[in-house]
């Protein structure tokens, strides 16, 4: 049995099958963050579901190709813009350059392409124009470009793919300028916005005149410039639904760049929201974290992923700082049990056994549109069995070999085990520094060097077999 996913256009669980005829190729989209401030854990939420999936594709065999956009420009970031004084490339950057060392923390990889929105003007334009020349685009008086949804279903497409939308109740001509509105108020919505005053800086040139993109048109074009007009997979938050998917699908398919019968994406995957302590995160309800927030709390970054991957990607998860901490108790269980096989299997390497009860579990919970809840509980039936061994009879180190082996290959998909980071040779010559000061008796400057490691992120540990450097 190979893998299933729960497609929200068919609003069913279907084989994975990609488009290449080889089987081979896969081509994965998600709608990466809006850089207007530090993401909360909610969104992380949607990139480490990403990142499962992309993971799982990679240990199924398939070349994937994943793409996260940053949405460096929308209605947030401009508003933000104006208020901060900065130029936009400055004010982004910032957030951009967190976000990632978020991603970092929480162990995901890096996507392959990490497009910008304000890099793919022109092909935005091009898709705006195309859109024009088909009837489906139309200018307003001020200037702007807005879609028509009237005419995209005239010529026979259908408006509310990813959910039934009651467009009788539609009032014809009515239009939404900003980037997110409610299923209410389903309208003509903003492809390109001319400039206002507001604007600032922010603008471009266009045959529409100077203006810049909307939201939605932004990841049309730069999915389907990287990814071809027809790509396999398309995942975001449940919350991007609509308007924001929806829009994505009339725009790309209204300019019928895809060959005949083929969609402009086959599947499309979303994650639910998290809840904080039971509750819609708020500020005012102190509930609202960041990564960085629980990082300060003193949690580690694999335990924020491993609570976030503890549950099925389409329930509806609550995160809580109390199963926060039980997250550092089930991840202890898992590193003590891989570390006893390490020094046993001292240092052989095995081949991992695929018919193994550890991977054949794992596969045929994933499989079944990625059942992470049966893919732990092949996991902790495998520690719970291995310290048993460990206890009774021992181990031999081929055995241990294999065992790790196996785990190795699962951890791979899971990512809740990073290899350890070798400290950079400055800080390795300091705590040699230290290991020399203390022969010498100099307490002060090794206590002197201790503070500069931690400074720089290191801590030292006095082990019986000498110092060990690692991340603090
Ligand atoms: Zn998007």
């Amino acid at each position: 049995m190979g893998l299933s996913v729960f497609n929200t256009l068919s609003r069913s669980v279907e084989p994975f099958v990609p488009l290449d005829p080889e089987g081979e190729k896969v081509g994965l989209y998600c709608c990466g963050p809006t850089v207007h401030d530090f993401a909360h854990i909610g969104n992380f939420r949607t990139f480490v579901f990403a990142d499962i999936v992309r993971r799982y594709l990679d240990f199924k065999g398939f070349k994937v190709r994943h793409v996260m956009n940053i949405t460096d420009v929308e209605d947030k970031i401009i508003r933000r813009v104006n208020e901060s004084n900065k130029s936009l490339k400055e004010y982004t950057s910032k957030y951009e350059e967190a976000f990632f060392n978020d991603l970092e923390a929480l162990g995901c990889l890096m996507p392959d392409d990490r497009p910008h929105a304000t890099k793919f003007i022109g092909p935005i334009i091009e898709l705006i124009k195309k859109l024009e020349e088909r009837g489906i685009a139309y200018r307003t008086n001020d200037g702007s470009v807005y879609f028509s949804i009237e005419n995209y279903r005239k010529g026979g497409n259908c408006y509310g793919q990813l959910l039934n939308l009651n467009l009788d109740e539609m009032r014809p001509g009515e239009r939404v300028s900003s980037d997110e509105y409610e299923k209410e108020s389903i309208a003509d919505f903003a492809l390109w916005k001319s400039r206002v005053t507001e604007d600032g800086e922010v603008f471009w040139n266009s045959p529409w005149g100077e203006g810049r993109p909307g939201w939605h048109i932004e990841c049309s074009a730069m999915s389907m410039e990287l990814l071809g007009p027809s790509f396999d997979l398309h995942l975001g938050g449940e919350d991007l639904v609509f308007p924001h998917h929806e829009d994505e699908i009339a725009q790309s398919e209204g300019a019928c760049l895809q060959c005949d019968g083929q969609k402009f994406v086959k599947y499309w995957m979303h994650g639910s929201h998290l809840l904080v302590e039971g509750k819609k995160m708020s500020k005012s309800l102190g509930n609202f974290f960041t990564l960085r927030d629980l990082l300060a709390k003193g949690f580690a970054g694999r335990e924020v992923r491993y609570l976030m991957i503890s549950a099925h990607y389409r329930e509806t998860f609550n995160f809580t700082l109390d199963n926060l901490g039980g997250a550092k108790t089930a991840l202890g269980r898992i590193d003590e049990c891989t570390s006893k096989l390490r020094e046993l299997s001292a240092g052989k390497i095995a081949s991992p056994d695929n018919d193994s009860k550890l991977v054949t579990g794992f596969i045929k919970a994933m499989d079944d549109d990625l059942n992470v809840s049966a893919a732990w509980a092949a996991v902790f039936d495998w520690v719970r069995n291995t310290n048993r061994q460990l206890a009774a009879e021992g181990i031999d180190n081929n055995t241990a070999a294999i065992e790790l082996a196996n785990w190795d290959q699962i951890n791979k998909v899971l990512g809740i085990q990073i290899a350890e980071q070798k400290p950079p040779s400055e800080i390795l010559a300091l705590a040699e520094e230290r290991q020399a000061a203390r022969k010498n008796k100099d307490f002060a400057r090794s206590d002197q060097i201790r503070d500069e490691l931690s400074a720089k992120g290191w801590t030292i540990e006095d082990t019986p077999k000498g110092p060990r450097v690692k991340r603090a």
